[in-house]
């Protein structure tokens, strides 16, 4: 009986977490472990993009501030107005006692009064802070949604953007696949094609009125060989059980730049895959030239464990079509299987069954 990976199980090493105003919890470098991904998680950018919200709420922050100081000062003149309008209430009653009823009855006015304009200021407190960044965030979108339909026609069948990339086949040192170039999307780096495709890809999400993350793109080799290296002392000396939660350097389709780790609060978890966002991208990634590589049930044939929140772009929708409709894996498509050597010591962390 195989030793079965501890699938729930999320560790997590992080200097610090925050949380997300749009909910989620966003972990503070240097590492973001999951047990599950071969690859560990790290949540690369995620300084860049705590500055960045950061950035956002003090900008809030400072606006509610104004408005708090407007509301103070409407509050002082309806203080001043209505002290004023007391003190000529009772000169008004003391020498006109017939007009004293009115009297009365504008001094109930004046609470309400004095309420009134409260109340928009306090609305304007929440609204407008909002308002500012959403219309900031729609002129950014509306930026790259023209460049990301420019190059939609673009994107090519580069063969590389196909490399297989595995345990047996791994990739030469300072590869980045399809233009070597980089690019970034939401403070994450991936293949500069891949970002286009990607940025597509998450705003054809979003349209449907979901919210997801990116939270894990290129890594470069130095990195790579790190978690490694640390995951190899975490399992006590064992190498194979590590290549299963990190994956060997030179061997991980991020540091070609081809692979996204999605997520809707921050983790990467096998429940993604029943979120309605897991579901929409098992259904929609194709249309974006991305497939999912590490499916469930071709554990062996990868030698990685089922990743629903792992994408790999495959440089257009025709082929990761063709792909994804094989039902086969990237190993089995293009008949570059793992040697024996590559998956038999490894058989005991993976899942067989299937
Ligand atoms: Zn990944």
């Amino acid at each position: 009986m195989a030793e079965r990976p501890q699938n729930e199980r999320i560790i997590r090493e992080t200097t610090g977490s925050y949380r997300f105003p749009r909910g989620g919890i966003g972990h503070v470098g240097p590492y973001g472990v999951n047990e599950q991904d071969p690859d560990i998680i790290r949540f690369e950018n995620s300084r860049e993009q705590v500055t960045r919200l950061r950035r956002k709420e003090e900008k809030t922050e400072a606006k509610r501030s104004r408005n708090r100081g407007r509301f103070a000062l409407v509050a002082l003149v309806i203080a001043a107005l209505i002290l004023g309008f007391g003190g000529s209430f009772l000169f008004a009653h003391g020498v006109r006692t017939a007009h004293a009823g009115k009297a009365a009855e504008e001094m109930e006015v004046v609470p309400v009064a004095a309420e009134a304009p409260a109340e928009p200021a306090e609305a304007e407190e929440a609204a407008p802070a909002e308002e500012t960044v959403s219309a900031a965030e729609a002129a950014a979108e509306k930026n790259e949604e023209s460049e990301a339909a420019a190059v939609s026609a673009a994107v090519n069948d580069d063969p590389s953007y196909t490399r297989v990339i595995n345990r047996s086949y791994p990739i030469p040192e300072n590869y980045i696949a399809g233009s070597g170039r980089l690019s970034s999307v939401e403070g994450i780096e991936l293949e500069s094609e891949a970002a286009k495709a990607m940025e597509q890809m998450l705003k054809g999400l979003r349209d449907t009125g979901m919210s997801i993350q990116l939270v894990s793109g290129y890594r470069s080799d130095d990195y790579q060989r790190g978690l490694y290296e640390r995951q190899i002392n975490k399992q006590g000396g064992n190498k194979e059980k590590a290549a299963t939660i990190s994956a060997v350097p030179m061997t991980s389709e991020h540091q070609a730049g081809l692979a996204a780790d999605l997520s809707v609060d921050g983790t990467l978890e096998t429940s993604f895959s029943q979120t309605e966002q897991g579901k929409w991208l098992e259904k929609h990634c194709m249309e974006y030239g991305y497939i999912l590589r590490y499916p469930p049930g071709k554990e062996i044939v990868t030698g990685i464990i089922y990743e629903p929140w792992h994408f790999r772009y495959v440089g257009s929708p025709a082929t990761a079509s063709a792909i994804m409709s094989s039902g086969q894996t990237m190993e089995e498509y293009y008949g570059k299987t793992l040697k024996p050597e590559d998956i038999d010591a490894y058989r005991p962390y993976l899942n067989e069954s299937y």
